[in-house]
Parts: structure tokens; sequence; C-alpha cells
């Protein structure tokens, strides 16, 4: 991306993410040359935020951004969303779910047909095997972290999302993720990994390599849909989850 580009998107997530803000009624962070991600060194340490409080132990909410407000205003904000042409043959907008307070972030690359059918991400058969990742692998809940997509709507026969419908819907995820802000990012396959990393990213050489997001930890790994075509690769998948759950201090079994 050139720079006259890339200075137009981070504006324009600024944008965005100062009106979540402004609709929940909240004054938003302070902007320094981070928040706006210019000062991007090759690997910026990770970024550990408090964990998140409790509702009953904010003591004063004025600093404390609601961050489950934000999601919410900010799907308000996407409403019934004609931007790219992909919702011209969507049933349902799939726009993510799990905790607004999210230590782990999964994203993949977009909904598939049982994903459009139910407005859920990730249900289908790839989505059983991401919960069972989760549950059986991680024990955790799909409730305890926050699972989205690249793009909000299911590309017609599961072909990959074209550059330009990422490119209308990705500032979406952006600030997803900003709202959020985890302190780990799983990205599940090339797709999602190319979106958030460039498009010099490629799944089979940087699997399993911490990368970095605006300063959040990222593993790139496969998508479930790849695992479930090519069972042997679970074995590589289950290494960059320890990784992820040694990052996030969670026991890891030794046959999980
Ligand atoms: S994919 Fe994203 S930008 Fe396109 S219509 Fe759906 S929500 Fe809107």
């Amino acid at each position: 991306m050139n720079t006259e580009a890339e200075i137009r998107e981070i504006f324009s997530h600024m944008r965005g993410l100062l009106t979540s803000y402004q609709e929940v009624g909240m004054d938003p962070p302070p902007v320094s040359s981070d928040t706006l991600g210019v000062s991007r060194r090759p690997e910026p340490k990770p970024v550990r935020r408090p964990a998140a409080p409790r509702v009953e132990e904010m003591k004063d909410k004025a600093v404390v951004p609601d961050r489950a407000a934000l999601i919410e205003a900010l799907r308000d904000r996407i409403g019934d969303c004609r931007r790219c042409k992909l919702s011209k043959g969507r049933t349902h907008l799939v726009f993510g779910e799990g905790s607004p307070e999210a230590r782990l972030v999964f994203v993949g690359e977009g909904p598939g047909q049982d994903e459009d059918r139910v407005g859920r991400p990730f249900v289908g058969e790839s989505g059983k095997l991401l919960t069972r990742i989760i549950e059986n692998g991680m024990g955790l809940t799909r409730k305890d972290v926050y699972i989205c997509n690249v793009v909000k709507c299911h590309p017609p026969k599961n072909r990959d999302p074209e550059t330009d419908e990422i490119e209308t819907c990705i500032p979406f995820l952006k600030e997803q993720l900003a709202i959020i802000g985890p302190e780990v990012i799983c990205c599940l396959g090339r797709v999602a990994g190319q979106a958030l990393l460039g498009t010099d990213f490629k799944i089979s050489a940087e699997r399993g390599k911490w990368r970095s997001y605006q300063g959040i930890p990222l593993m790139p790994t496969f998508h479930p849909a790849y695992l479930l075509r090519n069972p042997s690769a679970k074995r590589l998948v289950w290494e960059d989850i320890k990784k992820i759950m040694t990052r996030l201090g969670l026991e890891v079994k030794p046959h999980g």
C-alpha cells in the first residue's frame, strides 16, 4: 500500500473508532503515533493490557472502556450494510461473537454457507473443529474468546473474498480489534493473514511464527477448513495453539 493510501486508511479507521466512542458517550483515549499505527517497528514488543475488569470492579467508568457498548455501537453502525457486492448474495451479515473482553481473537476469512444461514461465525464443520480446538485443546469456551472474519458476508460459492470486498469491509474488523484490544490474535488461514499482515504473507511458510499487528502478538495458523481436507496438518496447528496458550499463561496439557 502506498503512503497516501495508508494515511487514508489510518484516518478512516480512527474516524470509525471515534464515532464508536461518541455513540456510547465516552471520551476517546488520547491519540498517539502508536494508536495511529505510524510507528511500525519490525517486531514491536507485545503490549499486555491489564486483565479486563469485571463490571462490579469498575470504580471509574469514565476511564474504563465499556467494550461491550463499543462493539454494540459498531454493530449498529454497520447496520444492513450494502457497502460492497457481497451484500447481494448474503442471507445474514455475520458480525462476530464472543467476549468483548477477550484476551484472544480468532480471525477467519469470511462466513460459509452455514454461517450465512444462521448469522453466526464458525458454526459449520470448520466451526465445529475450531470449537473443539478452543474447548478440548485450550480448555476455554467460545464465550471466553472472540471469533470473527475479515469480511462479514458470505462470498458466493465459497470463493475467496476479492480485494475490493476486503478493502471495503476490513475497517470493521480493525475496529473490532481496536475495541477489544486482545493480548493475542490468531489468524486462521491465508486470507486473514494477508488482510492483516500484507499480501506478501504466505501461510505455509509463516504459520507458527509470531508476527505483530498494531503491537498485538499475532499467530498465523491453518484455517480449520484446510484441516478438514488435510487432517495430518492438525499436529502443526496444535503446535501453534500451544504457543498461544503459553503466551496467555494457560496450562498446556502434555497430550492436549
Ligand atoms: S462484506 Fe462487509 S462491506 Fe461488504 S456488505 Fe458485508 S458487511 Fe458490508
